[in-house]
């Protein structure tokens, strides 16, 4: 069975993430929060590093590209031009049974997902009977009821898409009762209007003696950037095209938000916004497209985890946009998403605030709003996929099982553990004396509790990659043995090299260089 065929892998990832302090449910002595987590003392390092990584790619790496902290509350007004007070929308559906709370749209793709099943059904068993003889692409041309559900699929996608343009959302309903859609849980299919909820949090800024005023938690990272372009232009003596750089909280009142740390009610973005001379802007959508999907490629999550997935539906702002999609336990699902925004943020910036946000172009001789390309990736999806990739329970030759985090060396939230094997005859002392020389560089944990098998399964648990044992040896000759994770093996080392090797092997430098 593939790993992500199993069908509690989520699970087993929720439970593991828990009981080895990764992610915990946010506030949980209270019964938790929904959609809120927390992040446990290895889920913090684990963070830290992948934010580590985006921001030395991006930040670091590029001359053109600088970084940026912005306050999470922004001027309202920030939030009615960006279009988020009108237009950051979704529909909601209740049934008057469970009284549960659905998205309409989504009611609507799980519906064409299962059209979708059905189709691919159809062709699993075709390709089985005819064996090496069978041509995919003929058989979904010509067979009737292959043919009856992509038209299926074709009609319920353009009333859907002309509802949600309209704002037509008497015939929403309507469409979600004509296909028959049941409420997943309950399968009642009694349904209350549709409505548009904003997603957006407000609370009030100052007191309300001093005519408090109503302010948004940011939705998204990206118009502190906007907002700041000018700022960081000038002092920056910046030129087209360049970027910037941010990681972040953001905020959305999602009205389903389930599947762990996938979809949060509060989670962290890094997003970095590429200013560009207008007309260039598809050569530089492209160019992000292809460097990001190296940036995740180069990590070895797996090459056949990702996959891109054009926007058709573009929103108003943008004139080309996609997502990379990770194989998660539930599926292919949006990892990050790189659109080309045009001047919309600019301009409509221009407009509500009554300043130019322009770029004087020396050899053209004029000033005019740069062009963006956005590239967009949620923190907490991202730890997600490196979860799920990292998630493994093998069954050894001796018949035991472990569980291990394969998670990669360089982000492996404790680098080294270091083991005296007894904890006698000088052996801790001398594992200290290790252990204080490796802490200047890398994080590493100190262990000398219980039998060392049980040392090292607990440091798979985590994902640690190299556990360093000292034993009586390591006392006459100076030697250590290292054992890593993923191969189990164990050889000796000197301990004069030991700090070196550690170091190169979760150094960020090859994986920097794989990517430049
Ligand atoms: P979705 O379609 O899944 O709601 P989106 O298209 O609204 O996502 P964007 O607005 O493009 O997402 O945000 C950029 C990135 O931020 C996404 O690719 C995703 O990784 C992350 N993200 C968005 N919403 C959430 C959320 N509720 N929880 C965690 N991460 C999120």
């Amino acid at each position: 069975m593939a790993k992500n065929d199993d069908p509690n892998l989520l699970k087993k990832i929720i439970a593991h993430a828990k009981e080895y302090g990764f992610v915990f449910p946010s506030s949980e002595i209270y019964d938790g929060l929904s959609a809120t987590y927390d992040y446990g003392q290895y889920g913090v390092e684990l963070k830290n590093n992948i934010r580590s990584y985006w921001w030395k790619a991006m930040v670091q790496m590029n001359e053109n590209i600088v970084g940026l902290d912005a306050s999470i509350f922004m001027h309202p007004t920030t939030w009615k031009a960006s279009g988020h007070v009108d237009a950051f929308n979704d529909p909601l559906i209740d049934n008057k049974d469970s009284k549960k709370r659905y998205r309409a749209d989504v009611l609507i793709e799980d519906h064409i997902a299962k059209i979708e099943a059905k189709i691919n059904k159809e062709v699993d068993k075709a390709a089985k009977k005819f064996g090496n003889d069978f041509d995919e692409k003929q058989f979904k041309e010509t067979n009737p009821r292959v043919l009856d559900n992509v038209k299926k699929i074709d009609d319920i996608n353009s009333r859907f898409k002309r509802d949600l343009e309209e704002e037509d959302f008497d015939d929403l309903k309507l469409l979600i009762e004509e296909l028959g859609i049941a409420d997943p849980i309950s399968g009642s299919k009694n349904w209350t209007e549709v409505r548009q909820f904003n997603l957006m949090f407000s609370t009030e800024l100052g007191s309300l003696a001093d005519g408090a005023s109503k302010i948004y938690l940011r939705p998204e990272t990206a118009q502190g950037i906007f907002v700041n372009y000018l700022n960081v232009q000038k002092t920056g003596r910046m030129k087209l095209p360049f970027g910037i750089a941010q990681t972040g909280k953001a905020f959305r009142n999602e009205i389903i938000a389930r599947q762990f740390i996938f979809r949060m009610r509060e989670f962290e973005q890094m997003e970095m916004q590429f200013f560009v001379k207008p007309g260039t802007e598809m050569e530089w959508y492209e160019h992000w497209k292809a460097k990001r999907l190296a940036w995740h490629k180069a990590l070895g999550l797996g090459e056949d985890s990702y996959r891109y997935h054009d926007h058709l539906n573009l929103a108003h702002y943008a004139n080309a946009a996609c997502d990379i999609e990770f194989d998660f336990p539930m599926g292919f699902k949006e990892l990050e998403g790189i659109h080309s925004r045009t001047d919309f943020d600019l301009k409509a910036h221009e407009e509500y605030s009554g300043k130019k946000l322009q770029f004087f172009d020396n050899e053209e001789e004029k000033s005019y709003v740069p062009y963006v390309v956005e590239t967009s990736i949620g923190l907490d999806r991202m730890f997600l996929a490196v979860l799920t990739s990292a998630f493994q329970e093998e069954t050894l030759e001796d018949g035991s099982s472990r569980t291990v985090l394969k998670i990669p060396p360089v982000l492996a939230p404790i680098k080294a553990a270091v083991l005296p094997l007894l904890n006698k005859d000088g052996l801790p002392e001398k594992a200290h004396e290790i252990l204080d020389e490796l802490k200047m560089s890398v994080n590493v944990q100190y262990d000398g509790k219980d039998a060392i098998g049980r040392r090292y399964r607990r440091q798979d648990t985590i994902g640690t990659p190299y556990c360093i044992t000292v034993d009586h040896q390591t006392l006459e000759d100076n030697t250590v043995t290292i054992r890593e994770r993923d191969s189990m093996e164990q050889r000796r080392v000197s301990v004069k090299d030991v700090v070196n090797e550690i170091e190169e092997a979760v150094s960020i430098k090859a994986l920097l260089r794989s990517v430049n």
